[in-house]
C-alpha cells in the first residue's frame, strides 16, 4: 500500500486527500500503482459552491475577457512544457502508448493557445431594432458553474474542449475526471495552479459516476453540463439535468464506416484504416469501425489490411516502438471478448486475430482483429467495442455503400476513399455523421467543430461557435425618448 503514488483533488485552489480513496491499476501490469481521492457528494459540493463563488465574488468575476485570454495562454505554455510528463502518467494509468500520448498531450497546448486567442474577440452585438426611441444591445455573459465529465480515453484532450472555452467565456468548472485512468488530469491540476487562476475557477475531481458524477449533474448551481462518454450514461445525464435544468451537450460513442471504392490508393486507404481502427488500440471514439469496401477489390483489400494489422507491434506503452498497447480496464477486454465470440457464432469469419497476442500473459493486451461478414446485423457492425476490432463487408453500387454507412443508430465520423471528385462530394453530401474524412482518416483541430449525429450526441465542441455555448444572451432595452411611455395596456 506505502508503495503506491498518491494523487490529490484540486478544489477551491487547495490540493488534498479526501477519506476514501480508491486504487488504479496499471493495464499492462494488472498491478494497483496509485491511490486516486474519490469524491463523494459533500466534495463536489464544496467543489460546486467554490466555482460559483469564484463566478460572482474575487478576482475572477472582474477580469477582464483579455486578463483571462492571458491566463489560458500561460496554460497552454505550461502544457507543452509538461506534456510529456503528463503523458508518462497517462500511458501509466490508461495503457495508451507513449507515442501517441506524447504527441496528443503537445497538441493540447494548441487549444488553449486557440481559445485563449478567442476570449476577448467574442463580442455581442447592437440590434438595428424595428421600434423608435429604443437601443437595443446583446451582452454575452458566462452562462453559470460548468459541470464537465470525461471518459478515461484522451482526458486532456477531451477536457480542453470543456475547459478552455468554458474559461475565455468567464465561466468556472468543476471538471470531474474518470474513475479509470484519472492520473493525467488530476497532474494537470498542478499546471492550472502554476499558471496562476484564482482560488475555485478551475476544481478537479474524480470518483465514481453514480456517486460523484450525480452529486455533479444534479448540483443546483450547475447551469451547464459538457459531458463525453457512452450513450447509456448521457441517458443519466439527460435524467440529472432536469434537477438543475443545466444547458447539456453530449460527446458519445460511434460506429464510424469507412468507405473505400476500388478507385481509392488502396495502400493509402489500408493505412487510414489501420489508424481508424488499431492506433490508441481502437479506443477511440471516430474508431473507423466498420469498413465498406467496393466488392472488386475486396480480396487484395483485405489481404493488404491483414498483413497490416499482424504486424503490429504490440506491448509495453512506455516503449517509444510500440504500436498497440493494452486496453484501459478488464472490462473492456470482456467487453471485445464478448462481442466478437457472439458475431462469429452468428457466422461472421475471422480473419485475422480474436484473441489475446502470444507472449503477454498480463495486462489486457488484446490482437488487432478482423472480422467479415455479407450479413451486416451481426452485432460486430451494431455494437461499439472501443476496442481494436474492424467489421468488414462489402459493396458494389455507390448507393448501396451510402446505405450501408448510415445503417447505424450511431453517426460521429465517416472516411470515404476516392479519387473520384465528383463522387467524394456526392458522398460528404450523403454520409449522416457529424465529420467526413475524405482520403484521410483521425485528423482534429481546435479549429474545426466537432461531434455526431444521433446516438452519437448532442452540440459541437472546438472552433469558433463553440464559446457560444458557455455564454448566454442578455438583451439590454434602453427607451432613449424624454416623452412619457404611451398606452401601458398595449405590449409597446
Ligand atoms: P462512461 O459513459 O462509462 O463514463 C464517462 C464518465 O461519466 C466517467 O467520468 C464516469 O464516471 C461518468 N459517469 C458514469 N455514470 C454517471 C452518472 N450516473 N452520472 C454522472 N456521471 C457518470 O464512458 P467510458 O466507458 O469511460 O468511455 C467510453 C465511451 O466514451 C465510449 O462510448 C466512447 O465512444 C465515448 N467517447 C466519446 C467521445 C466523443 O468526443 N464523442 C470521446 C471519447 C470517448
Amino acid at each position: 500500500m506505502n508503495a503506491l503514488q498518491t494523487f490529490e483533488h484540486y478544489i477551491d485552489g487547495v490540493f488534498s486527500y479526501p477519506t476514501e480513496r480508491f486504487e488504479s491499476v496499471d493495464p499492462s501490469t494488472e498491478a494497483a500503482w496509485a491511490l486516486m481521492p474519490q469524491a463523494d457528494a459533500a466534495d463536489v459540493d464544496r467543489a460546486v459552491t467554490a466555482a460559483h463563488r469564484a463566478m460572482h465574488e474575487g478576482p475572477w468575476a472582474r477580469m477582464t475577457a483579455t486578463e483571462r485570454g492571458r491566463l489560458l495562454y500561460k496554460l497552454g505554455d505550461l502544457v507543452a512544457e509538461n506534456a510529456a510528463e503528463i503523458a508518462k502518467l497517462e500511458t501509466r494509468d490508461t495503457g495508451k502508448i507513449i507515442r501517441e500520448t506524447k504527441a496528443q498531450i503537445g497538441y493540447v497546448a494548441a487549444y488553449y493557445r486557440y481559445f485563449a486567442g478567442l476570449a476577448d474577440k467574442h463580442q455581442g452585438a447592437v440590434v438595428p431594432i424595428d421600434k423608435p426611441d429604443l437601443d437595443v444591445t446583446l451582452r454575452p455573459e458566462p452562462i453559470g458553474v460548468v459541470a464537465a465529465i470525461v471518459p478515461w480515453n484522451s482526458q486532456l484532450f477531451l477536457s480542453a474542449v470543456k475547459l478552455a472555452p468554458a474559461l475565455a467565456a468567464g465561466c468556472a468548472v468543476v471538471l470531474k475526471a474518470s474513475e479509470d485512468g484519472p492520473a493525467p488530469l488530476l497532474a494537470f491540476a498542478k499546471l492550472v495552479h502554476q499558471a496562476g487562476f484564482p482560488p475555485g475557477v478551475v476544481n478537479i475531481l474524480t470518483g465514481f459516476g453514480p456517486e460523484c458524477g450525480k452529486a455533479l449533474t444534479t448540483h443546483p448551481l450547475v447551469s451547464r453540463i459538457a459531458f463525453t462518454g457512452g450513450p447509456a450514461t448521457a441517458r443519466h445525464i439527460v435524467r440529472n439535468s432536469a434537477e438543475n435544468l443545466a444547458f447539456t451537450t453530449l460527446e458519445l460513442g460511434g460506429k464510424s464506416p469507412v468507405v473505400v471504392f476500388n478507385d481509392a490508393d488502396l495502400e493509402s486507404a489500408a493505412n487510414a484504416v489501420v489508424a481508424g481502427i488499431f492506433a490508441a488500440s481502437g479506443q477511440s471514439c471516430t474508431a473507423g469501425s466498420r469498413l465498406l469496401v467496393e466488392r472488386k477489390v475486396a480480396q487484395p483489400f483485405l489481404k493488404l489490411l491483414a498483413d497490416k494489422a499482424r504486424a503490429i507491434r504490440i506491448g509495453n506503452p512506455q516503449r517509444m516502438e510500440t504500436e498497440m498497447g493494452p486496453l484501459a480496464t478488464a472490462r473492456q477486454v470482456a467487453h471485445m471478448e464478448r462481442t466478437v465470440a457472439a458475431s462469429i457464432v452468428q457466422g461472421a469469419e475471422c480473419i485475422t486475430g480474436g484473441s489475446r497476442p502470444r507472449g503477454l500473459s498480463q495486462g489486457y493486451y488484446v490482437s488487432p482483429t478482423i472480422l467479415f461478414s455479407h450479413d451486416t446485423d451481426l452485432p460486430c457492425f451494431r455494437e461499439e467495442f472501443f476496442g481494436p476490432v474492424l467489421s468488414a463487408t462489402v459493396f458494389d453500387t455507390e448507393e448501396e455503400a451510402v446505405a450501408k454507412a448510415n445503417d447505424t443508430v450511431f453517426g460521429l465520423a465517416s472516411g470515404v476513399f476516392t479519387t473520384n471528385l465528383a463522387r467524394a462530394h456526392r458522398m460528404t453530401a450523403k454520409i449522416h455523421a457529424g465529420i467526413v474524412w475524405v482520403n484521410t482518416y483521425r485528423a482534429v483541430s481546435p479549429m474545426v467543430p466537432f461531434g455526431g449525429y444521433g446516438m452519437s450526441g448532442l452540440g459541437r465542441e472546438a472552433g469558433m461557435d463553440s464559446i457560444r455555448d458557455y455564454t448566454r444572451t442578455k438583451s439590454v432595452w434602453i427607451n432613449t425618448s424624454d416623452a412619457p411611455i404611451p398606452d401601458p395596456f398595449v405590449m409597446r
